[in-house]
């Protein structure tokens, strides 16, 4: 990053990196991502640069803007930038251990980062508070939601993969998704419209069939999650890491969906019964109700 422009997300290279807020925020740690030349501008940006991403604060408990706040005689003159690419390679490309503090613009607390950079690739080797604790700081919402059951498996799946275990907080996560998607099925079939041979579905027929009461982000989307239909066998640690993410928004969509409208109806319920109460008053009240319907004589 040249002098001290602040960088974003939206203006990163596309290189081999993933970008800067999902290393900070969703990248395990000691996950080795490979590196080459293209990547000089992101490598450089974390570490010396400056940038902002969004992020939930776990202090605030609030979503916020972290920023780095860095000299700017840290960072690399700009015409380093377009210099040869060995020059630039001994710069920023040079391996080593660095760290970086992005602080949350609300309450000033600071997020803190250490990596590993080798000739070869370039993992985040600790932070603090750790991915654990942010990734799972977004969950406390759905505490009074969730069974205690949902909500504590919904809080390990991210911890494990917080950790790097691909498979282990797959399968914690597949079984909130069915049982979401099972419980979804309960209610139409008390209704008296279920879906019909459900049960024998694959997974991406059974959003389909529900597609009234899930969220149409995850219906129009439903191929996605066909992998839910997979034997657990057939799966992998990087399959399941690749997932993770799209699978735990789903969950969230669906839970932030019922949430909604749960105060929707609750909201319609608290207004039909201060309706019922004031008609209660007004039929107590006929001579009121006729004086107000009657025209009011115009004084002499
Ligand atoms: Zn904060």
């Amino acid at each position: 990053m040249a002098g001290n422009e602040i960088a974003t997300n939206e203006n990163m290279p596309i290189t081999a990196l993933p970008s800067i807020k999902e290393i900070l925020l969703d990248r395990s740690l000691y996950d080795a991502m490979p590196v080459n030349e293209d990547d000089l501008e992101a490598i450089d940006t974390l570490r010396r640069g400056n940038f902002q991403i969004d992020a939930f604060c776990i202090y605030c408990n609030a979503a916020s803007i972290f920023k780095t706040f860095r000299s700017i005689s840290n960072t690399v003159p700009k015409s380093i930038a377009s210099e040869s690419r060995a020059s630039r390679q001994s710069t920023s490309l040079d391996p080593g251990y660095f760290g970086l503090n992005a602080s949350c613009v609300r309450c000033s607390r600071s997020y803190t980062y250490y990596f590993l950079l080798t000739n070869l690739s370039f993992s985040k080797i600790g932070q603090y508070p750790s991915l654990e604790d942010i990734g799972s700081a977004d969950l406390v919402k759905y505490r009074k939601f969730l069974s205690k059951a949902d909500y504590a498996e919904l809080k390990r799946a991210s911890g494990l993969f917080a950790h790097g275990i691909g498979i282990g907080s797959f399968v914690y996560l597949r079984r909130i998704f069915e049982r979401l998607i099972s419980v979804h099925h309960q209610a139409l079939a008390n209704a008296g419209t279920p879906v019909p041979n459900f049960d024998g579905l694959h997974m991406d027929d059974k959003i389909k069939g529900l597609a009234s009461v899930l969220p149409p982000a995850l219906v129009k989307h439903r191929k996605v999650y066909s992998i839910l239909s997979i034997g657990i066998h057939g799966l992998d640690e990087e399959t399941c890491r690749k997932y993770f993410p799209v699978v735990k928004a789903a969950i969230l969509q669906i839970l932030d969906q019922d949430m909604a409208r749960k105060e929707l109806a609750a909201a319609e319920a608290l207004l039909e019964s201060e309706i019922a109460a004031i008609v209660g008053e007004v039929k107590s009240l006929p001579k009121l109700v006729q004086r107000a319907n009657t025209t009011v004589p115009t004084p002499k």
